[in-house]
């Protein structure tokens, strides 16, 4: 498989500067300079320069939480990718099922935000995925499709390779309850399928799919073994150094 595999972490509204330094002096300490799998921390936005600063030496990269779609201007409490670049954020989260739900994102929103992350060179995590209710009335996939085509509006083939996908069960996160590797596997392909029928199946190949969802070194092994899961997006388990360190270490063992 060409694809590198991508562990990223998402702190969420965890951890003060201080605090975030000193995880992420840890997570830099246990990657160091191995490049084998890429690794992406994102702290809240007051800790971002501090993290970066404490990563530089490492090949761990930066990611932020959240991101506006307008390049700057009059609006109150959000942050451009100007911003987010000056930093040496490389990385941003879209359309995370909590800002779905608590901050009513729309699909046109996350789409809005992913063309703009791409012409601001940094790189979108879109993440898509359905509720238990939508699971339980068999809408999966129908959702996943709406989410990821909605999102991807607009975007071009060519713009592609700098989009990761992160396919999240919202039942699963920061729940302990994690989609099978069998289930998973299952919405990853059809993910890749979507993706290679709406631009074709080099560029759908090229696509870091990660999975995201309760992810922790006990799950993670069975998780990365699947053929179109290339990483994962784990909140909780990387809120400590060791266990992201073991995310890392079970991705660098993957096939
Ligand atoms: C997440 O918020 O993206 C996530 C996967 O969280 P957790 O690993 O805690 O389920």
């Amino acid at each position: 498989m060409s694809r590198k595999y991508l562990i990223a972490g998402n702190w969420k509204m965890n951890l003060t500067p201080s605090e975030s330094e000193e995880l992420a002096s840890g997570v830099a300490k246990a990657v160091g300079k191995d490049a084998s799998v890429e690794v992406v921390v994102s702290p809240t936005f007051t800790a971002l320069d501090r993290v970066s600063k404490i990563i530089e030496d490492s090949t761990v990269k930066l990611g932020a939480q959240n991101m506006s779609p307008k390049a700057s201007g009059a609006y109150t409490g959000e942050i451009s990718a100007a911003m987010l670049r000056d930093v040496f954020t490389k990385y941003v989260i879209l359309g995370h099922s909590e800002r779905r739900e608590y901050f009513g994102e729309t699909d046109v929103l996350v789409n809005e935000k992913v063309l703009f992350a791409l012409e601001s060179q940094i790189k979108p995590i879109l993440c898509i995925g359905e509720t238990l209710e939508d699971r339980e009335a068999d809408k999966t996939l129908e959702v996943v499709k709406t989410q990821l085509l909605g999102g991807l509006e607009s975007v071009e083939e060519s713009q592609l390779v700098d989009v990761v996908i992160a396919y999240e069960p919202v039942w699963a996160i920061g729940t302990g309850k994690t989609a099978t590797p069998e289930m998973a596997q299952e919405v990853h392909a059809s993910i890749r399928s979507l993706l290679s029928e709406k631009y074709s199946a080099s560029a759908a190949e090229k696509v870091q799919i990660l999975y995201g969802g309760s992810m922790k070194p006990a799950n993670a092994e069975d998780l990365l073994a699947q053929a179109d899961i290339d990483g994962g997006l784990i909140g909780g388990a990387a809120l400590d150094a060791a266990s992201f360190g073991a995310l890392v270490e079970a991705a660098k063992k993957a096939p």
